[in-house]
């Protein structure tokens, strides 16, 4: 089979700049959505296109693994450019990278670009998406609707030269004649549901007007994020379309420049083809850094997540005595202290001991709160002070051994202690 491949990218209509990428190199296509802050976000989406270009020139990529390698070699060279460079520090890219070979077609896929195929009607997603929503959808916390209008659904899991290395998703599917493969950026799918890729990839049947068409209405939805689409179809060896449709003006499908990079340029630097330019039309002004701050704010909200659950379970598991507002004893779950002015305790039992019942000597320690083991644990120290308050209440002087021992017994509950809860 033969392919023909129509392409299209565009800033979309709220954004400063264009930060996606994309390869045309048949056999091999890619999309690549950049993130960073200034100019790093397209300098990384546009590396991994290079890399990938270049890997692809010096051997024969035949099959996934290949193709991870090559994925995996991008992720190695925009990290180290990351590293090396303090302005580009966490710039990161999403890449799927397709290879056409025969009747197959193998993915390599890290982030939340997509790959879909096309066939008969019927569009199905092929790759997954790295993203938080989608790790919710997994679980069973949102719906899949949900997720395409989760305000946090650009949020990702897995980017390229975000780490030294970077697990790549590797799939294979077998393809047909008249299939249809659609690369893109999530400016497409998080402005238009798979409904309306469908049609217009049913109604299009010349791959560059779909890809047209797809932008366009990615756009007239809002056009919220950079918007890259590549549409691949499987041809006919002879008599169909074995090349793809020569470019209109101002566009620029390509696939046989080999070898170059079909990435989008900064508007403030167009690069050596005009119709790049006419692409990303914007003039020069600040670059976004919403994304950069996005996942920011989400390592932040996972590093309070971790610090949240510690916290949790100390609550769940921990115990104290103490007295509450009405001055009555009070078994407590959480710990006593306060941290930072907040408080991590609830009463689970109230008793009928007031603090006023208890000796005046053991007051100050109850207000501090007493911990305790478990509630049993807890229920055994109330126990105790309630015996405590009748012996003294019945009998002032008796038995301070005793006394003086079990003020030894509950202050050791700071360190658990069974022999101490034995001799409760
Ligand atoms: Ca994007």
């Amino acid at each position: 089979m033969n392919v023909a491949v129509g392409a299209r990218t565009d800033v979309g209509q709220v954004r400063d700049g264009n930060e996606d990428s994309y390869l045309l190199d048949e056999p091999l296509f890619a999309v690549a959505d950049g993130m960073g802050g200034h100019l790093a976000g397209d300098v990384a989406s546009s590396l991994a296109v290079d890399v990938i270009r270049e890997g692809a020139g010096e051997q024969r990529v035949s099959d996934g693994d290949a193709l991870a390698a090559l994925v995996r070699n991008a992720n190695a060279r925009i990290y180290e450019k990351a590293q090396a460079d303090a302005s580009l520090r966490g710039m990161g890219t999403t890449c799927t990278l397709l290879l056409v070979r025969d009747d197959h077609a193998e993915l390599a896929h890290v982030g939340d670009s997509r790959a879909y195929l096309f066939r008969a009607g019927e569009l199905s997603q092929l790759t997954e998406d790295h993203t938080l929503v989608e790790r919710m959808v997994r679980e069973g916390r949102l719906s899949k609707d949900e997720a395409q209008h989760h305000p946090q659904r650009s949020i990702i899991t897995r980017a390229l030269g975000v780490d030294a290395t970077v697990d790549v998703d590797v799939l294979s599917v077998e393809l047909s004649e008249g299939d249809r493969l659609l690369l893109c950026s999530d400016g497409l799918t998080s402005m238009i549901d798979t409904g309306a890729i469908a049609r217009i990839l049913s109604d299009e049947a010349d791959p560059q007007a779909a890809a047209d068409r797809l932008v366009e209405e990615a756009n007239g939805a809002g056009g919220e994020d950079n918007i890259t689409v590549v549409v691949v179809d499987m041809t006919t060896a002879a008599g169909g379309r074995a090349a793809p449709p020569p470019p209109p003006a101002g566009d620029h499908a390509r696939t046989d420049e080999r070898p170059r990079a079909d990435r989008i340029p900064h508007a403030q630097s167009p690069d050596a083809t005009g119709a790049h330019a006419a692409a990303a039309p914007a003039p020069p002004r600040r670059r976004p850094w919403l994304r950069r701050v996005v996942v920011g704010v989400v390592v932040l909200a996972v590093l309070a997540g971790i610090a949240y659950a510690g916290v949790r379970y100390l609550l769940d598991d921990s115990w104290f005595v103490g007295v509450d507002d009405d001055g009555t004893v009070a078994i407590y779950r959480g710990i006593p202290e306060e941290v930072a002015g907040l408080t991590f305790s609830s009463v689970e039992r109230e008793t009928s001991l007031a603090l006023d019942d208890v000796p005046e000597s053991m007051r100050d320690q109850l207000e501090e709160g007493i911990k305790a083991d478990s509630l049993k644990d807890a229920q055994a120290i109330v126990a105790r002070f309630e015996r405590r308050s009748r012996d003294i209440g019945g009998d002032a002087g008796r038995d301070r051994r005793s006394r003086d021992r079990r003020d030894d017994n509950t202050s050791r509950r700071e360190a658990p202690s069974d022999a101490g809860r034995a001799a409760a």
